[in-house]
């Protein structure tokens, strides 16, 4: 496959009144990159992004998406800020949630993500708990053929994928891929890629089962019933791994209870590398879905930390920051980040100064289900040579390749502004 363009602009040498944000515009506008004749008027164009995780800090700022919304109207193009909900197990964070769509945009209100900060929509693309989706056939995908891709998606007439490049503890790292195939499916297909979907939901404790009927009014595939001793039952045929009866069953009951009573168990993360597999059978499901020709890749790679978005988790930097990216191509542009993390000088006092070891041993929880060698596969896996660039990271992105996502040879063109 040929070389695909990669273009950057670099935080390196910015001073005074010049900043990061005119670079993206300058980026933006440069005529090799044409966003915004890619746009045409009126188009609706959805910005998907990542509004991070209760109180964490090194989510995307804000003012990158707002700069963002900002091109895509003057480029005659009606934006809309997008995210899609999580995973439904942290009902205990109430208001601040990712389970659900009000507490993921409550979510975003309190890291500055909001209709007036944006001066656009800001909205769920999947809907108001992550079951509004559209079917997608992907006959090569390894273990997910049926992909649900996020309704918005097909609604929009262009998606601009923005994301915050950085390290995550499954996925080896998280860029324009993960969006694709975490952000931008429902919560069948994040379950679908987590937890190996619906057969590793199961009933757990059925006898600790009050009958409330809480699970079977929330279920959205009517999966559950009570059985005539009012146990309930679990068809794990038609069960979308979704969890929210998980997060509804231990509602109200104290954090050490919930083991001895919650009814609903999941079984354990499937292992990274089948986990990265199915999300990258989910990202050819989107790309097929939407068309490629619809969807454009920046990789704000900044506030670079061992952990993605979604964990509460913000650490010290791994490296210094590396600039924005922009490609068509979310496999290239992803490689570009991977191999400029790997060459970039570790931060005093990160776990890129420890090595992997350290983090691993003091990290949250290292999954037990993750497969024999689990240390190789390394939670901070960007940051390390290449003789010993961790098998999660690179599964990752050959997975990507072997789904037909882009090329892993890239051209970069460095868009920085030159000074005297
Ligand atoms: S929410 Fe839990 S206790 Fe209530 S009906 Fe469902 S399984 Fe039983
Ligand atoms: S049983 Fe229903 S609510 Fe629970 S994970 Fe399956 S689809 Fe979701």
């Amino acid at each position: 496959m040929s070389k695909s363009k990669v273009f950057m602009v670099s935080t390196e040498n910015i001073f005074r009144d010049d900043s990061l944000i005119d670079r993206l515009e300058s980026l933006w506008n440069d005529e090799n990159v044409g966003l915004s004749e890619w746009i045409k008027p009126n188009e609706i164009v959805i910005i998907k992004t990542h509004f991070g995780s209760r109180n964490q800090t090194r989510h995307l700022r804000p003012m990158y998406i707002r700069k963002v919304v900002d091109l895509v109207r003057e480029a005659g193009g009606i934006p809309w800020v997008c995210e899609g909900v999580g995973l439904g197990w942290d009902e205990a964070n109430k208001e601040l949630t990712m389970s659900n769509g009000p507490g993921f945009l409550n979510l975003g209100n309190q890291h500055g993500i909001n209709t007036g900060s944006m001066n656009a929509p800001v909205i769920m693309d999947d809907g108001v708990i992550g079951t509004e989706v559209f079917k997608v056939k992907n006959e090569n995908g390894k273990y997910i053929q049926d992909v649900a891709v996020a309704m918005g998606l097909k609604i929009a007439d262009k998606t601009i994928i923005l994301s915050r490049f950085k390290g995550h503890d499954g996925a080896g790292f998280g860029g324009a891929l993960k969006q694709l195939g975490i952000g931008c499916v429902g919560k069948e297909g994040k379950g679908g890629a987590h937890f190996g979907g619906g057969h590793n939901i199961h009933v757990k404790n059925p006898d600790n089962c009050t009958a409330c009927g809480k699970c079977i009014r929330i279920c959205p595939t009517q999966c559950l019933s009570l059985d005539e001793n009012n146990k309930i039952v679990h068809d794990a045929d038609n069960c979308i791994a979704c969890l929210m009866c998980f997060a509804k069953c231990h509602y109200g009951i104290k954090p050490e209870e919930m083991e001895e009573r919650q009814v609903f168990a999941r079984k354990k993360r499937v292992p990274s590398v089948e986990q990265v597999e199915r999300m990258m059978d989910n990202a050819a499901g989107v790309v097929k879905g939407v068309g490629e020709d619809r969807l454009r890749y920046i990789n704000i790679a900044i506030d670079i930390t061992s952990h993605c978005d979604c964990a509460t988790a913000g650490g010290n930097l791994l490296v210094p920051d590396l600039g924005i990216f922009y490609s068509e191509d979310p496999i290239a542009i992803d490689q570009a980040c991977v191999d400029l993390v790997t060459q970039s000088p570790g931060m005093p006092k990160s776990p890129a100064e420890t090595g992997i070891k350290a983090p691993m041993a003091t990290i949250d929880p290292i999954p037990e289900a993750m497969e024999a060698g689990a240390e190789k596969l390394g939670l901070f896996s960007i940051w390390v040579d290449e003789e010993s660039r961790p098998i999660i990271t690179e599964s990752q992105l050959s997975s990507a390749h072997a789904q037909g996502l882009g090329s892993r040879e890239y051209e970069l063109i460095d868009l920085t502004p030159k000074k005297d």
